[in-house]
Parts: structure tokens; sequence; C-alpha cells
């Protein structure tokens, strides 16, 4: 068995940049996703900012939609990135079965989405879309 890292086994990523940032501060994030996430900030090994993870169904952004969105199933996450890093955050998702990927790489505020909602969910999946 490999040695771990004590990053590594607590994770990468603070309770504060999982919750909703409606003001509720709930966490509902999916554990699974949580440990492959991590898996892909490993691989990466470069920060990420994670400008969204759970997002409540009170959360603006949920509130204004027909249906709730993988966010608010705690199975998504927008992380901060922009050219080299984007790309390797697509490539190394891919390569952790990560079939739902969202990109924003206009403007201010670039992001990549990854989330692992499923058809049984109610998304397709695979997925690519931009926004
Ligand atoms: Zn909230």
């Amino acid at each position: 068995m490999a040695k771990a890292t004590k990053k590594k086994q607590e994770g990468y990523f603070r309770s504060k940049e999982l919750a909703c940032k409606c003001g509720c501060n709930t966490i509902e994030f999916d554990l699974g996703f949580l440990a492959t996430l991590n898996a892909i900030r490993e691989e990466c090994g470069f920060p990420f900012a994670i400008s969204s993870a759970y997002r409540c169904p009170l959360h603006p952004i949920e509130a204004r939609k027909e249906a709730l969105g993988a966010h608010a199933y705690g199975k998504a996450v927008d992380v901060l990135c922009s050219g080299e890093k984007a790309l390797e955050v697509i490539r190394v998702a891919q390569a952790h079965g990560i079939k739902r990927i969202g990109i924003k790489q206009t403007g201010g505020g670039r992001f990549i989405h990854l989330d692992v909602c499923t058809e049984e969910d109610g998304f397709p999946s695979p997925a690519l879309w931009s926004y």
C-alpha cells in the first residue's frame, strides 16, 4: 500500500469550499465524488480553486432553474482554471471516469465544471456543454 501523505488523507478541500454559498453553509457533498475529486487534484498537481460545489435548492442559481442541477445533488464542482490547466483538468477528470463536463472559457471567471450525475439522476451522461 502506498504511503499516503497527511494532506492526501485529509483531502485537499475544506468544508467551507464545498458548502453552499447562498448563506446557509449547508454541505451535502457526495463522498464518493469527493474521493474522485481528491484523486483528480492529486494527479493534476496544482491547486484547485473551487468557485461552486454544493448548492442547496434555495441558492439563487438553483432556485431559478426548472429542475435542480447537479450542484444541488452534491455531485458537481466548478474549478476555476483556464488554458493549459483547464485542459489538464479535463484530461485527468476523464481518466478518472468523469463523463459530464461543462466548459466556461471566455471572459472572466473561467472554469471547468465536473459532475458525476447519471441518467438515473435524470441527467444525460456522457455530456459536454459550454456556458
Ligand atoms: Zn444554500
